[in-house]
């Protein structure tokens, strides 16, 4: 009858107290896994979110970074004899360097753009430049004047390296360019007087300013060898064609790329400069001529 309990003895009741070892619940270790997995996933997932909790004053800092490019001279020989060696990318090493080491799984993806950022704008220069511009033979100085302080065209910073002519002499220091590639800017400009932008075949815009005097059959669209003459270092610029005189002989040395959403993002040629000066040094020391 509906609603009435069964008189009839269940013989599949168990008893509940004391209860026989054999009843316990047994958690399968599927079971087990399927929630440690979880337990993992809800971890990750914490990690992946802290993690990406960055703020945009940091960006603009590791991107300041990546632009000052602050390696030191035994690094950089370092990164390019490990890359040789190990067939590896010594713009990825670099970037290792300068942005902190090569980001892992657990990386925010903040530090992973920066990285890949870093890679970018490395790899559009850092196999191009072969020789410094000017032979070791001549009277010349440099530092790191990275981002200082000018004045000329309103308040602005140093995007460059200056190559002084300590005999501060138009002319007597002929340039050479950095790098294989094609001229795409030659002539006047109010900031850098005579000056020569070469594409390099990464895609790197190198830039020499301040020149006296252009080399013979060097125009617009030229193709240039590393180590071709460009032309000799003057005090042209800093106002209407022509003008000179209103600064020490020396060359400007520019580095730009495309990075950071920018089609003239300057790096830092100071350490590279240096890099590339004692790599000419080495050479000459291994012909027998320095
Ligand atoms: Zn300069």
């Amino acid at each position: 009858m509906a609603g009435k309990k069964s008189r009839r003895y269940n013989y599949n009741r168990r008893p509940l107290w004391p209860k026989p070892h054999r009843y316990r619940y047994k958690m399968p270790i599927e079971f087990k896994l399927i929630k440690l997995a979880i337990i993992l996933l809800f971890v990750f997932l914490l990690l992946l979110t802290t993690s990406n909790i960055g703020n945009k004053s940091k960006a603009n800092h590791i991107q300041d970074k990546i632009t000052a490019l602050e390696v030191p001279v035994e690094v950089t020989e370092k990164i390019f004899t490990k890359a040789k060696n190990n067939n590896k990318d010594a713009a990825s090493l670099l970037a290792s360097y300068v942005v902190g080491k090569k980001p892992g799984f657990f990386s925010s993806r903040q530090s992973k753009k920066n990285y890949k950022e870093a890679v970018d704008c490395y790899k559009q220069f850092i196999f191009d430049l072969e020789r410094f511009p000017i032979d070791r033979n001549y009277d010349y100085a440099y530092e790191d004047t990275w981002r200082s302080e000018r004045t000329y065209g309103g308040s602005r910073k140093h995007y460059g390296t200056d190559i002084m002519d300590r005999q501060n002499k138009r002319s007597s220091i002929p340039i050479v360019s950095m790098s294989s590639g094609q001229v795409e800017n030659i002539g006047w400009n109010d900031m850098g007087g005579y000056r020569i932008g070469v594409r390099t075949k990464n895609g790197a815009y190198i830039y020499y300013a301040h020149l006296d005097k252009y080399a013979p059959n060097i125009e617009k669209g030229s193709m240039v060898e590393s180590g071709d003459l460009l032309g000799y270092m003057g005090d042209s610029g800093y106002g209407k064609e022509g003008t000179v005189g209103k600064f020490q002989v020396h060359l400007h040395i520019g580095i730009a790329t495309k990075a950071f959403g920018s089609d003239e993002e300057w790096v830092n040629p100071y350490y590279l400069l240096k890099y590339l000066e004692k790599k000419d040094v080495e050479i000459l020391k291994s012909r027998g001529i320095f």
